[in-house]
């Protein structure tokens, strides 16, 4: 199919009858992909490009076992949830195994949207209350309700801005925060979770209540960075001492990711400091490309929200919960959360050492296979080096490797590629790299 037409018809006819909302990479030259494999794409010349974005591809692209799971299934029945499955119970159960506490009970969904707002609704339905915190920057989805919870959207021209029931914490983010310094400090943490403190308090001022925090463990979009220790402990503690529960978004940063955990909300300096969300949401990586997401949580919540029916047509099929039993038979098969700690290290290691040769490099922090380099016009104003990202997005592209540029302004080089990313990929990245930033000084 995709050889049909040449990239200028495809362009056209995506032009003319697709959403233009519906926006694509590399506006000025887009790439057509035609096939993928593993941490690699190929073009319809067959030119090969290295993947160091594609965080829904997690276990590789068109993973063999993956596919031949799917077909199988496919092939023998795919009907919704209202039927019994073993698919279904056995991947609820195994998925309930990688969680701690209590996190036991799983609802199905489609995308990361559905599951925050499905768990948005359980937690207003647990806590009888009705407003959510979130973090500046955050993004949670592109339902009418995420958009709300989303910062990240909800504050661009035209989207109508924050609504009442929403409170943005300032994100506590080391490098561009409002409270600056190491990003390892105990200090910071408590100071940051603080200003949910003070979010929930100015909410009570105004007779509301909190139903929710809801926050990626690591935020993603809002910039690729780690929290400091102790944040979410802290914050966690504010938010239930108000009658509030705790959500993890883990759409991005799940399933081994971050390396040394399975879950991200497992990071957080050290044991001591470790919490335990009273909801998780699941979604991207969780079937390799196939739409499948989840939310789970406890029992004692679960219970309370048996009062509604929960349908959603094509949620936790038989395909579909084959489809996360393949991913995660591959992520054990081939170790590779253990290969996302120990690349993830050499990735950030070599990423780090750009530092001392290149001064538009502001920051570089990460965590596994989950990477930031913030680029700055001048490091002591820090002001975003917004064109320069760009240009370093489009020179690496023509060198064939694909990466990212996020968080508000768009100034943050962002890499969250395949688990299966090798040093050799990283290699590839860093020799890529150095020449695009050499080339914006010519
Ligand atoms: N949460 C986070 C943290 C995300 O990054 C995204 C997608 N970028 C979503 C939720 C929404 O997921 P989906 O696009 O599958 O609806």
């Amino acid at each position: 199919l995709g050889r049909r037409y040449s990239v200028e018809e495809t362009l056209a006819l995506r032009k003319k009858f697709v959403g233009k909302s519906m926006y694509y990479f590399y506006e000025d030259d887009p790439l057509k992909i035609v096939r993928g494999r593993a941490q690699y794409l190929y073009d319809k010349d067959d030119n090969r490009y290295l993947d160091c974005i594609n965080n829904v591809s997690h276990v590789g692209h068109c993973h063999p076992h993956v596919i031949e799971a799917s077909h199988k299934q496919m092939s023998q029945l795919n009907t919704n949830a209202r039927f019994l499955h073993d698919n279904l119970v056995t991947y609820a159960e195994r998925l309930a195994k990688t969680m701690p506490g209590d996190l036991s009970i799983c609802f199905f969904t489609c995308t990361g949207t559905e599951a925050n707002d499905l768990a948005v609704r359980l937690a207003r339905c647990y806590t009888n209350h009705n407003d959510v915190i979130v973090l500046e920057d955050a993004y949670h989805g592109n339902g009418s309700s995420t958009v709300e919870l989303s910062s990240y959207s909800f504050n661009k021209p035209g989207y109508g801005g924050k609504p009442e029931h929403v409170h943005v914490a300032k994100k506590p983010e080391c490098y561009r925060g409002i409270y600056r310094g190491n990003p390892n400090s105990n200090e910071l943490g408590i100071r940051y979770a603080e200003l949910v403190q003070e979010e929930i308090q100015m909410a009570h001022k105004k007779g509301q209540k909190i139903a929710a925090f809801l926050a990626e463990t690591m935020p993603s979009c809002a910039g690729q960075f780690i929290p400091p220790p102790g944040y979410l402990r802290n914050v966690y503690k504010y938010v239930r001492e108000a009658g509030g529960i705790c959500i993890a978004d883990e759409v991005q940063t799940g399933f081994g990711r971050m390396g040394k955990y399975f879950w991200s909300f497992e990071h957080q300096g050290n044991l001591s400091l470790r919490v335990i969300p009273d909801i998780v949401t699941l979604g991207k990586p969780i079937g390799n490309g196939h739409p499948l997401s989840v939310v789970v949580t406890t029992p004692a919540i679960a219970a309370k929200f048996e009062k509604f029916t929960y349908f959603n047509t094509f949620a936790a099929n038989p395909v579909s919960c084959a489809i996360g039993h393949a991913v995660l038979d591959v992520i054990e098969n081939e170790n590779l959360q253990k290969n996302a700690e120990t690349v993830g290290y050499y990735l950030l290691q070599r990423a780090k050492e750009l530092l001392d040769e290149f001064k538009i490099i502001g920051d570089v922090r990460g965590l596994g296979l989950f990477l930031g380099i913030e680029l700055v016009k001048d490091r002591k104003s820090r002001e975003p080096a917004v064109e320069e990202a760009a240009s370093v997005v489009d020179f690496m592209k023509e060198k064939h490797v694909l990466i990212a540029k996020d968080g508000p302004d768009r100034n943050i080089i962002k890499l969250k590629p395949p688990l299966c990313f090798t040093k050799a990929n990283v290699d590839t990245f860093i020799a890529t790299f150095k020449q695009a930033l050499n080339n914006l000084k010519l």
